[in-house]
């Protein structure tokens, strides 16, 4: 059976910095390829997991782990993110 994947990717934030940028690129390029140039690889939903989004009316969410020091991780994006606030 096939199954349908969507990857939604869009620009930085307007005025984001060039660390930022070089980042949320790398995290999209991540998305779209499936693997990251830390070493991360998306890990598909099981089907319990599958059930338990379809159940809820929500779409099945893959994940990926990115290694600590990666610019692309969740909290590398933040804390790049907050400093450019500054
Ligand atoms: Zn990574």
């Amino acid at each position: 059976m096939n199954k349908r994947i969507l990857v939604i990717t869009c620009p930085p934030p307007a005025g984001a910095s060039p660390a930022f940028t070089a980042a949320w690129m790398r995290r999209q390029q991540a998305n779209a390829t499936g693997r990251c140039e830390c070493g991360a690889v998306i890990k598909m939903p099981n089907r319990a997991q599958r059930r338990a989004a379809k159940a809820c009316g929500e779409p099945a969410r893959a994940t990926m782990l990115h290694e600590a020091d990666c610019p692309a991780s969740d909290a590398a994006l933040r804390e790049l993110y907050l400093a450019g606030l500054n």
